[in-house]
């Protein structure tokens, strides 16, 4: 809709009323689910029993469902198995391969397209049947709950959505979802100049939850901090998901804002959803998916995980390329029963290649000591060059704050490194609206 002539095209308050509609649409589908569900999984958070009992039953019925209605496993002569470990991960290249062979031939009802991010340079494209639907809603509403949300809450939403449209320069740059009580705030229009309008405002409407891309929040803490303040209002909580969520910038972010950051991690594809509770502990939630953690050594577990919510689409031990690292802990003080992991790391394709070919992952260092900046995007196109886009205060940003961060990734890839800093007043987005903070563009 936002993308739409109309829309566009539409003065201010009447794009709020389509907007405050289409959402009201959306929560009147949503909502209909099923109460049993939403009650049922609250159960499962301490019910270790119950939680087992249902994950187990899910899986049977995944995977019964798999060999007689998808071709893929029809194919597999698997004639009885429901012992997963004979059933041969999977990559999203297999998906995009043939992505026909994992649709279930038997259903009949509402499908819902969606496609998945282009993060690791691979969109894709994955229908879901309403009950995928349904039960992601009740898991996000559940996680919600454990963030503090309660009904009548304010939130903000600064996510992909381009609900302000680009050629529109001037604030206002948000609009207002009236039937949710929220108010969505553009992360296109994040600008030096405007971060000051995007707290006030929320400020302003009263925000109890703010739910965003770990990139926005992080822009605007980073805004906080350059001027040594704190978020003015009074949060309950932050909710992130989508990107990768740093250990710094988690505590940057609660830092400023004085709250806690209640991540979710969760991708299109359904196999899989962490979540943090309010002990900041990351719980992979076993009533969701079935989840096994593959050691690949350095103290890295990848998630290969096999949904249960969607027997349109059944994906069995997929491989998903992102990383956990395993927690020494077998509780968490919230009592919940789901297993705790230390944390996620970056997907793998987030990492810079050092001057001897090494990948390096953690790029907090390199921005350590450097002051000015807002928010960084690293390219890298040929071995010994790295193009820095820096959205940042430029009074406090100048020559010699430029030249510390040249000298941090001359020492953290090398000093042949070739290094340019570019000041932008946005970074480009992916196509589903996320920033990316490293693209390595070589193949090795
Ligand atoms: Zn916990």
């Amino acid at each position: 809709m936002y993308s739409s002539l109309l829309y566009k095209k539409s003065p201010i308050f009447f794009q709020n009323y389509l907007l405050s509609f289409k959402e009201l649409a959306r929560k009147v589908i949503r909502e209909r689910g099923d109460d049993d569900f939403s009650r049922l999984i609250l159960k499962h958070e301490t019910a270790k029993n119950k939680s087992t009992e249902y994950t187990k039953q899910q899986l049977s019925l995944t995977l019964k469902n798999s060999r007689k209605n998808v071709s893929h496993y029809k194919h597999l002569d698997l004639v009885d198995s429901s012992n997963l470990s004979e059933y041969p991960a999977m990559t999203k290249m297999d998906l995009n391969e043939n992505p026909t062979q994992f649709k279930a031939s038997n259903y009949k009802g509402i499908v819902v397209n969606g496609t998945t991010s282009g993060t690791m340079g691979m969109p894709l494209s994955i229908p879901q049947n309403l009950t995928s639907v349904l039960r992601e809603n009740a898991f996000l509403a559940r996680h919600l709950k454990w963030a503090g949300f309660e009904h009548g809450d304010k939130r903000a939403w600064i996510r992909g959505d381009l609900i302000v449209p680009l050629a529109q320069k001037n604030a206002p740059f948000w609009r207002y979802s009236y039937f949710e009580n929220r108010i969505l705030l553009s992360s296109y229009h994040l600008t030096p100049a405007s971060l000051e309008l995007y707290i006030e405002k929320m400020v302003d409407f009263g925000v109890d939850i703010i739910q965003a891309y770990p990139s926005s929040v992080v822009t605007l803490a980073k805004y906080l901090e350059i001027h040594d303040r704190y978020y003015p209002g009074k949060l309950k909580s932050i909710i992130t998901s989508s990107e990768r969520l740093t250990q710094a910038d988690r505590a940057l972010i609660e830092a400023r804002f004085k709250c806690k950051v209640f991540d979710w991690y969760g991708m299109f594809e359904r196999v899989a959803a962490i979540a943090n509770c309010e002990y900041g502990r990351y719980h992979i939630l076993t009533d969701y998916s079935h989840v096994e953690l593959t050691d690949c050594g350095n103290g890295l577990h990848e998630i290969v995980g096999t949904n249960f919510n969607n027997h349109l689409y059944p994906l069995i031990r997929y491989r998903t390329g992102d990383h956990v690292v395993l927690s020494k802990e077998d509780s968490c003080p919230c009592g919940r029963t789901f297993p705790v992991i230390d944390h996620i790391k970056g997907r793998v394709a987030d990492y810079l290649l050092g001057e001897d070919g090494q990948k390096i992952y953690s790029l907090y260092h390199i921005e350590k000591g450097v002051q000015g900046l807002i928010a960084t995007q690293y390219v890298q196109n040929t071995a010994h060059e790295i193009r820095v886009l820096a959205v940042a205060d430029e009074t406090i940003f100048e020559e010699k704050q430029q030249s510390i961060l040249t000298s941090n990734i001359k020492k953290y890839l090398g000093e042949n490194i070739d290094v340019t800093t570019e000041c932008v007043d946005r970074l480009p987005k992916t196509k589903n609206g996320k920033v990316r903070h490293a693209i390595c563009n070589i193949t090795q």
